[in-house]
């Protein structure tokens, strides 16, 4: 369980969570007092940026896809991916989303038909084998006295020769193999989390990077299961998480972490 003090008296009681998402883990890392602000005191976020918007709302098509041909029904046309795009949008409070410079929702749009065609077009589409899971979500304990990690698998392919588990990423451009591989740590948790899921089969991880460009392209970034980094993700998160439980939390400030946070406020006033 995560229980942190209470900053001052008015504030509410800390969240008390039994679980870690990869995701609080990662805002952790790159700012404990940014993970705080959302995890635990649970602030409001008063805006949210076009590009996350845009991201989940191309993941609620791929998983629109992907749930269909689990159940064997005929695949979607692109219109229909298209809705279901629209759909994560309208879930949203429009006045809420901060769109960059160049970006508009006309534009974004025009975006997603580009990449949900580049995706149709893809191998990635039509997955060799069957399909187990789709946005499965699994929860399990890896570390002695650390809260069960939760993962939501984006897609689980059973084959002949091996479980293929893929997560899907929008990006503004091609990953390279440095990137592939600083990003690994996510599939290597999520690989111990399922590796048992068809005993005797090997289990192969690998990114799908869908690129938000003028022609989109589409393409997989496999994720060697090498024990080696296994043991040092684990090592990680042991370390995540003994500052967490041990209410280490303080800001990360840099033009990278803050542009975009939502918690500039209520940090400008933090005082420890
Ligand atoms: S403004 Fe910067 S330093 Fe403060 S919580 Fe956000 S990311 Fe961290």
């Amino acid at each position: 369980m995560i229980t942190t003090p209470v900053l001052s008296e008015e504030r509410s009681p800390p969240v008390v969570r039994d679980y870690l998402s990869y995701s609080a883990i990662n805002t952790y890392r790159s700012c404990p007092l940014r993970y705080y602000f959302r995890y635990i005191e649970q602030l409001p976020e008063k805006t949210v940026s076009a590009a996350l918007v845009f991201g989940s709302a191309i993941h609620t098509a791929l998983e629109y896809w992907f749930r269909e041909r689990l159940m064997g029904n005929p695949e979607p046309d692109l219109d229909l991916l298209l809705a279901a795009y629209q759909e994560e949008w309208k879930q949203r409070d429009q006045d809420n989303i901060r769109f960059g410079k160049s970006d508009s929702l006309d534009s974004l749009g025009q975006l997603a038909e580009r990449v949900l065609r580049t995706f149709l077009e893809s191998d990635i589409a039509r997955p060799e084998g069957t399909v187990l899971g789709v946005e499965e979500e699994l929860r399990q304990s890896l570390i002695e006295d650390c809260p069960e990690i939760l993962a939501r698998l984006d897609l689980i392919v059973e084959t002949d020769d091996a479980v293929v588990v893929t997560d899907f990423k929008t990006s503004r451009s091609k990953w390279s193999s440095m990137q592939a591989e600083q990003s690994a740590e996510q599939l290597l948790l999520y690989g111990e989390l399922v590796k048992d899921l068809v005993p005797g089969k090997p289990l192969q991880l690998e990114f799908a990077v869908v690129t938000k460009t003028k022609q989109p392209t589409i393409e997989r970034y496999p994720v060697a299961t090498d024990q080696q980094k296994v043991a040092r993700t684990r090592v990680m998160l042991a370390q995540v998480w003994s500052g967490m439980r041990s209410g280490l939390f303080y800001p990360v400030p840099s033009p990278m972490n803050c542009a975009g946070c939502p918690f500039q406020e209520p940090c400008r006033k933090w005082s420890g």
